[in-house]
Order: structure tokens, then C-alpha cells, then sequence
């Protein structure tokens, strides 16, 4: 059994397909999703599908999945995100914002657990970037390995009597010691490197392997561009910020 852990795609259609293909060469035999499967590009209503219908992947709320399908006020969000919300409402199926609007907050797939930003306080959408954000999630983690995303940068906490934390590529899984591991973004990484990010968990060999996938930035970026989405959007994909 060999899981693909997929986190913040943000309908970024040509960075989906290129992990897609990636992980079915490396014999993924199932999918989950960290949420954000939509926001900042151009393909919401196809990634939504793909990771709904074809997939059928677990997922959890993002950010940008909640905002998308709740009415609520975008105060307080990134008038950058908050433009790209407003033209994602727009595109997505009465279905597909039901189905975003009752996604869960966390929840456990096999034996691991996956969320988007926290596990104390997952509805306020804080970020985990150093020892002191981890601990708190540690304390509420009741298995022993825990996926996140939201900082869309790839990290892992590991924590035995204190925390350490690093960045990765491979990791053996052994008793005694919880992780708590950023799968890194699909759709838009933000740690310097332009490739999809994406995770590899084989429960067989209690192996997690980090995977960074090149994909055709340009088009996606032309895609952003022709839906008027925001220049800066299209710019930061090849960037990787
Ligand atoms: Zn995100």
C-alpha cells in the first residue's frame, strides 16, 4: 500500500498531472488530499474533479477551499487571494461548493492523520513553521505520523523527547518518535523550487519520500493570464515563491 500525499494543489491543472503520472510510475496505490484544491490558478472545476471523482481521494479544508464555498466576509484575506476567490466562486458547480463546504477540518486515513494548517486550532489556519507551531499540533496528535500543508514548503518535525526539525527527502518511519511532515504544494511551491511537491508513503516499507516533479509552468502560467487571474500568480510559478 502506497499513498501519494497531495497537498495545496490550487487548481493548478498541468502541476496535478505531472505528479498524477509520477506517482502511478512509482505504483502510488492510493491518494489523499491536504486541501487548497482550488484558488491562485486557473483549473479549479477540473482539479476538483480529478481528486473527487477519479481519484476519490480523502480530503481535508483548506483555506482557500472554505473561503470558496462559505459566504463569509474575505476580510483579513489577501486582497491577492481574495480577488482569485471571488473569480474561483464563479467557476465552480453548486456541487463542487457543497462538496468544498463540507469538507472536514482533519481527519485520519489508515493509520496516519491529515489536516491542512494545525491540528490545535485547524478553522484558524496558523502556520507551522518552527518547533514552537509543531508542539502545539504534537500535542494534539493521536497518531503516529501527521500530513499537513498550508506553508506550501516541505518540512519535517520530529518529535522523540523534544523536536527537531529539518528539511527532507527521505524518511524511515520507526516506533517511538511522532512526525509531523509538510507534504510541500502541488500548485504553487513556495520554497525557492519551481517543481510540484508532492509525498510518497509506503505503509509496506515505512518509507516517506519527498518527490519534486518539473511540470510545464508556462502554460499554466498562460492559463492564469488568459483568465485574468492576477499577473503576480502567474509569475510566482516560475519562481517558486
Ligand atoms: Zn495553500
Amino acid at each position: 500500500m502506497k499513498y501519494a500525499i497531495l497537498g495545496d494543489i490550487h487548481a493548478n491543472l498541468e502541476a496535478l498531472q505531472a505528479v498524477l503520472e509520477d506517482a502511478r510510475n512509482q505504483q502510488a496505490t492510493h491518494y489523499v488530499c491536504l486541501g487548497d484544491v482550488v484558488g491562485y490558478n486557473a483549473d479549479p472545476v477540473e482539479c476538483l474533479r480529478l481528486v473527487r471523482d477519479e481519484l476519490k481521494a480523502p480530503v481535508v479544508r483548506g483555506n482557500h477551499d472554505h473561503y470558496c464555498s462559505h459566504p463569509d466576509s474575505l476580510e483579513g484575506f489577501h486582497p491577492l487571494a481574495a480577488d482569485v476567490v471571488d473569480w474561483t466562486r464563479q467557476q465552480l458547480s453548486s456541487t463542487d461548493i457543497q462538496f468544498l463546504k463540507h469538507l472536514p477540518y482533519s481527519r485520519q486515513v489508515e493509520s496516519f492523520t491529515v489536516v491542512h494548517s494545525t491540528l490545535d486550532t485547524p478553522e484558524s489556519w496558523g502556520y507551522v513553521f518552527d518547533k514552537l507551531e509543531a508542539e502545539a499540533s504534537f500535542s494534539y496528535q493521536t497518531t503516529p505520523i501527521c500530513f499537513y500543508g498550508h506553508t506550501h514548503v516541505p518540512i519535517a518535525f520530529i518529535k522523540t523527547g523534544s523536536v527537531q526539525m529539518g528539511k527532507y527527502s527521505k524518511i524511515k518511519v520507526s516506533v517511538g518518535r511522532k512526525l509531523f511532515i509538510n507534504a510541500g504544494s502541488v500548485g504553487q511551491p513556495r520554497d525557492g523550487d519551481p517543481r510540484a511537491a508532492y509525498v510518497l508513503y509506503d505503509l509496506i516499507n515505512n518509507e516517506i519520500e519527498l518527490r519534486r516533479i518539473p511540470y510545464d509552468i508556462e502554460a499554466a502560467q498562460r492559463k492564469v493570464r488568459a483568465a485574468g487571474l492576477p499577473e503576480r500568480i502567474a509569475a510566482r510559478l516560475a519562481l517558486g515563491r
